[in-house]
């Protein structure tokens, strides 16, 4: 159905780069890890050389909160963190993503990203889209928990027509009405994408549960049904975590659901 409904009236054509023709730059499985916020200098390397033995590829840590309430740390800078958190991934052989909210601060934090992160909340922020689309760097795309396929493939489009070369989607749940999850995972999303672009889709069963008790079994889920990479919220001290607390997985527990992952992706094969 969506296959249809998403065949455009101007369809794939080679002048255009569109979701439909898009070829990504390697085939790797993507294991994101890191804190939900970057908090100390000592924190994002601690977490860092410890996920990176697991060999998660991707260090990730909000420098720029956005929070689903106003006040504290919406938008904040603090270099001294950007610095620590670039050179975390950098010291152990990792990419760090650095969520932005504002196309005005790509020039600030260009030298200490790269890759960049569009929210979910900002998903179809197209201002925002166009300038990292164009911003040269690989971008992580999150589903808004309202959006329909259509909608986040559209959002991919813009990334890519306004020049990004590397492109990964990231489903972390749908708003529904039952209330045993924070958000609930639409595992179903990720074959439904597969077959329509080659773009991956990775699997963050973080956000897509908010539940720790859940994370692994939805990862497993999201990697049974084919995901081509996975995020989950990693934290040497989950429950002091200071955003996302109930969702943090320690390092050990980390450590072992990257053990079942490969099990997982060794019986799909
Ligand atoms: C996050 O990745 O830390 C985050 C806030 O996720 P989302 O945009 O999916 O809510
Ligand atoms: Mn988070």
């Amino acid at each position: 159905m969506n296959e249809f409904k998403y065949r455009r009236k101007w369809g794939p054509d080679p002048k255009y780069p569109c979701v439909q023709n898009y070829i990504h730059p390697h085939d790797n499985f993507t294991l994101i890890a890191g804190p939900c916020s970057v908090e100390t200098e000592m924190q994002i390397h601690d977490i860092a050389v410890q996920v990176a033995v697991l060999d998660a590829t991707h260090l990730r840590g909000g420098i720029f909160r956005a929070g689903t309430y106003p006040p504290d740390k919406f938008g904040w800078v603090d270099e001294r963190l950007m610095s620590a958190f670039w050179f975390a991934a950098q010291n152990n052989s990792m990419q760090n993503i650095v969520e932005v909210l504002d196309y005005r601060d790509l020039d600030k934090i260009d030298q200490y990203a790269s890759c960049y992160q569009i929210g979910a909340r900002q998903m179809q922020n197209y201002t925002l889209l166009k300038e990292v689309g164009g911003a040269g760097k690989p971008v992580f795309l999150k589903r808004n928990p309202g959006a329909k396929l259509d909608e986040w493939l559209g959002s991919a489009e813009y990334l890519l027509q306004y020049g990004c070369k590397e492109l990964y989607l990231i489903e972390r749940g749908s708003s529904t009405h039952v209330d045993h999850v924070r958000w609930d995972l639409s595992i179903s999303m990720i074959p439904a994408v597969q077959a329509i672009t080659n773009i991956p889709i990775l699997v963050d069963g973080s956000h897509g549960t908010g539940r720790r008790d859940l994370v692994a079994p939805m990862t497993l889920a999201g990697v049974a049904a084919g995901a081509n990479g996975c995020l989950i919220e990693t934290h040497s001290d989950p429950r002091n975590s200071l955003s996302d607390a109930d969702q943090a997985l320690s390092i050990k527990e980390f450590a072992y659901l990257t053990q079942k992952i490969i099990n997982v992706r060794g019986a799909i094969k």
